[in-house]
């Protein structure tokens, strides 16, 4: 962003915590970004009123008073999308913290004009397209190797359209070098591209086409992939009370989940917990490189000691870096902690602009925003041709753990996943505690087929049953809880036995765990596929007369409790064994006539 300099554009006359208004001296448009005061703090006008703007301002306004000068951007909030961004930790607004903290000594400092891209870096530029040739939006200028992890393609902007007039050679050059001149209809002199360049956050980056999604975004996750499964390029909204797990959650996915770019969006929690996190994934390995996670992910960071508006602008940002890495044929997965935290800056502003508030104090457009937010995810084919997605994650933090609430409510109606995460089996430690009873997944069905030929062809089989049997198991629970569950006949007993098999064998699933920390689609299906081996093996030995107890005390049973952590990803050959084991084990039961009792 450059300043304008000129003659102020309005002049301060109210100012009501991040939001000011202003009397206009000139014309200011809806969505401009403007500089407050002399220190020229960031703003933007989101409200006209006659000759009055009001303006949200990204950073600290103590010490604004009446009669302070705007000045006006002329253009709106925008972001820097070229080579750099990865590795990169921004506030909501795309500046970098790191640069900020080394020149403040804190988080923020306030009126800092800084570049959001390294100025200085070289970076070695590959030129892929020959002068005279005709290109249009999307296509591919060049490359440069942006970490070891990623190959960043150079982008025509989206919106130009013409022939190379001339190309930059293979050689050293900065984010703001011209490496292309394209002549367009539209201007008389030739346009000129450079490694970066600028997209305002609100406006969705275009593609070609939109794709259905047969594809899973794998998480590593058993609870997720095998029950609630994710299509990449749809989005999830994972509700949990204080303590639930979605933090964590969040951190699993950005080191495990199946995406070539991670941008993590904190909005409104901690800042202590935000620092944690800006501090240690970076440094985490990716598994799959080796190298530094950083290598593939960017930070934003807005915590709640911070200015409100700019957690508003957060998700924004985020979603455009998204779309960037999406438009240059990758996968990339967005992780937002929490949208009620951004929710909640909607509401303030809203409030503070004395609109009349709908449902809970929420604006009336709390759910058309929350719609054009998830709409941003999608499979597409890019304008340069090439098939990738962009995912969402956001995690909601429903006050009270009401799911009824309005955030809660309407994400689930623009969203495709649903992970709810439970207080009960989080105070039982029982991790990730996702509920079986309230998630759901409408992708199952579209990922079906990918599953069955990639994987197994068994997947949606065994899926069906063991969703079949929790469900039996949660209503039999109350009945058992009723008369006791050993009154239950023995099959039942059975279903409660294999319940809580599963909550052990398989749904469990610690962060902490070296070997089970991440499991693969094989041995997900492998370890479904045990369970319930011996569910059929012990419902055959109870067909013959067998003791349910005699099932229970099986050395098996304790082996499949604890198959998960003992064969890893690259060890599902040696838990294939375990069936034959399964069956000599139950098939023994019940053969041995008992004498009958009294
Ligand atoms: P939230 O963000 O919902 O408030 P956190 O993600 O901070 O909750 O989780 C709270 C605590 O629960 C963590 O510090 C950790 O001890 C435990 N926890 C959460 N998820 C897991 C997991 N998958 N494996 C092991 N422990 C977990
Ligand atoms: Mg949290």
């Amino acid at each position: 962003m450059t300043i304008a300099l000129e003659a102020a554009a309005g002049q301060l006359v109210e100012i009501s915590g991040s939001l000011v208004r202003a009397r206009t001296l000139a014309p200011i448009s809806l969505g401009e970004v403007v500089y407050v005061g002399d220190e020229r703090l960031v703003g933007e006008a989101i409200g006209l009123e006659e000759d009055l703007v009001s303006l949200q301002v990204y950073e600290d306004t103590s010490g604004l008073a009446p009669g302070a000068p705007v000045f006006a951007s002329g253009g709106p909030l925008a972001v820097e999308l070229g080579p750099g961004l990865l590795g990169s930790v921004f506030d909501g607004i795309q500046r970098p913290l790191a640069w900020l903290a080394l020149h403040e000594g804190d988080f923020l400092g306030r009126g800092q004009q800084v570049a959001s891209l390294d100025v200085d870096r070289l970076w070695e530029f590959q030129p892929s397209l020959d002068v005279g040739a005709l290109v249009s939006g999307g296509e591919t200028l060049g490359v440069v190797q942006e970490t070891p992890a990623l190959e960043h393609r150079v982008l025509v902007p989206p919106d130009c359209h013409g022939r190379v007039v001339d190309v930059a050679s293979r050689g050293p050059y900065r984010v703001s070098d011209v490496v292309a001149h394209v002549a367009t209809r539209s201007a008389q002199s030739p346009r000129a591209l450079r490694l970066a360049h600028h997209w305002r956050v609100r406006q969705p980056r275009p593609s070609r086409q939109r794709l259905r999604s047969t594809v899973p975004l794998l998480t590593g996750q058993r609870v997720l992939d095998t029950f609630f499964p994710l299509a990449q390029g749809s989005a999830a909204g994972m509700p949990g009370g204080f303590g639930t797990g979605k933090t964590v959650m969040q951190h699993e996915l950005c080191r495990w989940a199946q995406a070539d770019v991670i941008v993590f969006v904190g909005c409104g929690e901690r800042g202590n917990e935000m620092t944690e996190m800006l501090w240690k994934l970076p440094n985490l390995t990716d598994p799959r490189t080796g190298r530094p996670l950083a290598e593939r992910t960017i930070l934003i960071a807005n915590t709640s000691n911070m200015p409100v508006p700019a957690r508003e602008a957060s998700i924004y940002t985020g979603i455009t870096i998204a779309e960037y890495y999406r438009d240059m044929g990758y996968h990339v997965l967005l992780l937002a902690d929490s949208t009620s935290r951004w929710a909640e800056a909607l509401r303030e502003i809203s409030g503070r602009l004395g609109e009349i508030p709908a449902e809970e104090g929420h604006p009336s457009y709390l759910a058309s925003r929350l719609a054009a937010f998830y709409e941003r995810a999608g499979r597409v084919v890019t304008l340069g041709g090439r098939q990738a997605s962009v995912t969402l994650v956001s995690a909601i933090s429903p006050p009270g753990g009401d799911l009824t609430e309005p955030v809660t409510r309407h994400t689930q109606r623009f969203t495709s996943c649903f992970w709810a995460l439970d207080k009960q089996l989080a105070d039982a430690r029982v991790f990730p505690a996702v509920s079986v009873e309230t998630s759901f997944s409408a992708s199952a069905a579209d990922l079906a087929a990918w599953w069955h030929d990639s994987v197994s062809a068994e997947w949606g089989e065994l899926r069906r049953q063991a969703l079949t049997l929790l469900e039996e198991a949660a209503h039999l629970q109350n009945t058992a809880r009723l008369i006791g569950a050993a009154s239950l006949p023995d099959r039942q007993r059975l279903v409660l036995r294999l319940a809580e098999m599963f909550e052990e064998g398989f749904l469990r699933q610690s962060a902490y765990d070296d070997k089970d920390a991440s499991c693969s689609p094989s041995r997900q299906v492998e370890l479904l596929s045990l369970l319930l081996r011996y569910y059929h093996r012990a419902l055959e030995a109870i067909a013959r007369g067998a003791h349910v107890g005699a099932l229970w005390d099986l050395p098996i049973v304790t082996t499949l409790l604890r198959a998960k952590s003992m064969f890893g990803d690259a060890e599902v050959h040696d838990l294939q064994q375990l069936s034959t084991v399964i069956d000599q084990q139950c098939g023994a039961v019940g053969r041995t006539p008992t004498s009958p009792s009294a």
